[in-house]
């Protein structure tokens, strides 16, 4: 660190990514990236864009901005696009909480702490139960800018609309975003429920079930004088903060919703396929709504088992948090990854 580092950032300790690597060729089933390449669509309306890189683009995303609010049943004034949903959470973080302190759970989206702590803002954790879920009294009774993954991660446990909606109504004078990074995977969306309540703010991703993750495509649906103070943070920022390529492989990508509910229904399928597998094999598995699976074996060492996956060539992710520390989170790819997984695995438990 210089000496010229803003000393109020000292406490930041940034976000570790999961590994990406560029030498060997692993199985990557570490950082939640969908199996499948982009929509075709995507690929020609970006390569189509690239041509007019030149030029800024449209600081509005108005085309985009359009095809996701008729997507979802909104106004474009209801929409915001941002450079991955990170960018759309650090702005929620900036707009809402600097008064008022972040609350989330103690086991969850890791960058939300990091947000918490780039913007000068209080958190606190709320356990989740002992079974993974969340206690939504936590987020009733509480005065703070709540921050839910709906499904969570990395358990990939879904709330019920219901109890967001209680969340949500509990308090109109906070903000309640609900992160749906994961929800095209058999979790319910809460975007309905804009239209009832001004302090609800959902992220979606292109990155998971859209297969955009190198691209970096977010956005945010809510009330549109929230949608008008993100966007104020937005133009304050980076207006540009969506790159030509991205913004028309966005336009092209969430025109293909076949393309889209096909690659979805595969994840599931094969995240049933590993579920099972994993049950004969003796894993304990949380109840995933998303593309992945939170597992773990009595007896076999969490940190040791992601290790020896690496050494034959499948990358997993294992947090070394006191909860959590035997849990491997694999990420659901295509069906032959899935089995050289369980081959693997069944291998790791013989040699023990
Ligand atoms: N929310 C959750 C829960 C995530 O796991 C991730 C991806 N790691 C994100 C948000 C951010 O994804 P992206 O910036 O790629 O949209």
């Amino acid at each position: 660190m210089s000496k010229f580092f803003n000393e109020k950032l000292n406490g930041l300790v940034p976000y570790t990514p999961g590994e990406q690597p560029t030498g060997r060729k692993y199985i990557k089933l570490n950082t939640n990236e969908s199996p499948f390449p982009p929509s075709p669509n995507a690929v020609m309306m970006a390569s189509m864009a690239s041509g007019d890189c030149q030029l800024y683009p449209d600081p509005d995303c108005s085309v985009l901005v359009k095809a996701i609010a008729q997507t979802y049943g909104v106004e474009s004034e209801n929409v915001i696009v941002t450079n991955g949903s990170d960018e759309v959470l650090n702005f929620a973080f900036m707009a809402y909480c600097c008064e008022k302190k972040a609350i989330f759970p103690d086991l969850t989206y890791g960058f939300y702490s990091v947000f918490a702590t780039l913007n000068g803002v209080q958190y606190c954790e709320k356990p989740l139960k002992e079974d993974f879920t969340i206690d939504i009294n936590d987020y009733i009774l509480d005065d703070g800018t709540v921050f839910i993954a709906n499904p969570n991660a990395p358990t990939g446990i879904a709330l019920e609309l219901d109890d967001i909606e209680k969340i949500v109504k509990s308090n109109p004078d906070r903000v309640v975003v609900i992160d749906e990074a994961y929800v095209d995977f058999g979790g319910k969306s809460a975007i309905p429920l804009i239209k009832k309540y001004k302090n609800l703010l959902i992220t979606q991703t292109f990155s998971k079930s859209r297969s955009m993750a190198g691209a970096r495509l977010g956005f945010g649906i809510a009330d549109k004088e929230i949608i008008s103070d993100l966007n104020r943070i937005r133009y304050s920022t980076n207006p540009y903060n969506v790159n030509r390529m991205t913004l028309m492989a966005g336009v092209g990508a969430i025109t293909d919703g076949e393309y889209f509910r096909k690659n979805c229904e595969q994840v599931v399928l094969n995240r049933e396929y590993t579920t099972v597998e994993l049950e004969k094999l003796g894993f304990e598995l949380t109840p995933s709504k998303a593309n992945f699976v939170f597992a773990k074996k009595k007896g076999l060492d969490g940190e040791k088992t992601y290790l020896k996956l690496k050494e034959k060539g499948i990358l997993v992710r294992h947090f070394n948090k006191p909860r959590i520390k035997d849990y491997l989170r694999i990420t659901i790819g295509a069906k032959e990854e899935m089995t050289a997984l369980i081959q693997a695995l069944k291998e790791i438990i013989e040699e023990k």
